[in-house]
């Protein structure tokens, strides 16, 4: 099954919902940054989670959700675009934790207690931030707080990755559920009663489509599908995007890049594709940081 992001709205036009399935992204990404299980859960609920909110965006306009806890894992970074693109990376990919009890994997543990930010650029002056705690690192919580406080949205985030023993994801998805403002009451209860039945979705994801489990799920509410986007890892790192970084470090840096090393060799955080900078282009760049810092 293809990777994609199906918008439904269900409960006569007043909740819309999301439903993601994300295998082929995570394994993309489990494979980029060679990924422990528990950090291949991790960002895989981060991606998918990135991509619904890109749903939102206009086209030229992109969001970053950063989620920077304490633990082993590191800061995680996640950049969605509108098509639907996502780009990820942790500081840590290898790092790992003991599985909980339940033998499920300890994302909390892994990523931590910290902060959750998102960033929307919509093409606007400025960029667009909103900033939670995290609530347990577990993801899914971590966004419907993030919702709930930054958004004022009420949302129900169902996220899932189920890792295989040989480290491969079987299973990656996520569904969420946003009311809209004026849901009659009885909607809402339904919809408590109903996003009950949802619990771990990772073990449903692998008989079904995410899509499949709104439609099963949510049956009462009649969700019928108005939107249908195709989700994919894909970075967009360019010799530009490397170079505009490298000004942005300023003289002091390229100086000494340039006397110490006579050349430099950047790699994309997330894809690791290598650009090479040879002494006379390094100087370019030194030429526009100086116009740029005077
Ligand atoms: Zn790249």
């Amino acid at each position: 099954m293809q990777d994609r992001i199906i918008q439904y709205l269900m409960g006569e036009g007043n909740v819309r919902v999301f439903a993601a399935d994300s295998r082929e992204m995570t394994e993309q990404a489990r494979q980029i940054h060679d990924l422990s299980p528990t950090a291949t859960a991790a960002m895989g609920r981060a991606m998918t989670a990135a991509g619904i909110m890109a749903c939102d965006l206009k086209t030229g306009g992109s969001m970053t959700l950063n989620i920077r806890g304490d633990g082993p894992l590191g800061p995680m970074c996640v950049v969605s675009r509108p098509g639907v693109f996502v780009k990820a990376y942790a500081q840590n990919p290898q790092a790992d934790v003991p599985p909980k009890s339940t033998g499920k994997l300890d994302v909390g543990t892994l990523v931590g207690q910290g902060r959750l930010s998102v960033i929307k650029d919509l093409q606007l002056k400025e960029p667009w931030m909103g900033q939670v705690n995290l609530h347990n690192g577990e993801i899914a919580e971590d966004l419907a707080y993030y919702y709930a406080i930054s958004e004022q949205q009420p949302s129900l985030v169902a996220l899932g990755v189920l890792v295989d023993k040989d480290r491969s994801v079987l299973s990656a998805g996520g569904i969420v559920v946003q009311p809209l403002p004026g849901c009659p009451d009885e909607i809402i209860t339904q919809l408590e009663q109903d996003a009950a039945r949802l619990g771990d979705i990772s073990t449903k994801l692998r008989a079904c489509s995410a899509g499949e489990l709104v439609q099963e799920i949510f049956a009462a509410l009649e969700p019928h599908q108005i939107n249908e986007l195709p989700l994919s890892y894909a970075c967009d790192c360019s010799q530009g995007r490397i170079e505009r970084a490298l000004i942005s470090l300023g003289r002091e840096e390229l100086t000494d890049m340039i006397e110490k090393d006579h050349a430099a060799e950047v790699s994309c955080h997330f894809c690791n594709k290598v650009y090479q900078l040879d002494e006379a282009r390094l100087r370019t760049l030194l030429e526009q940081a100086q116009t740029k810092g005077e």
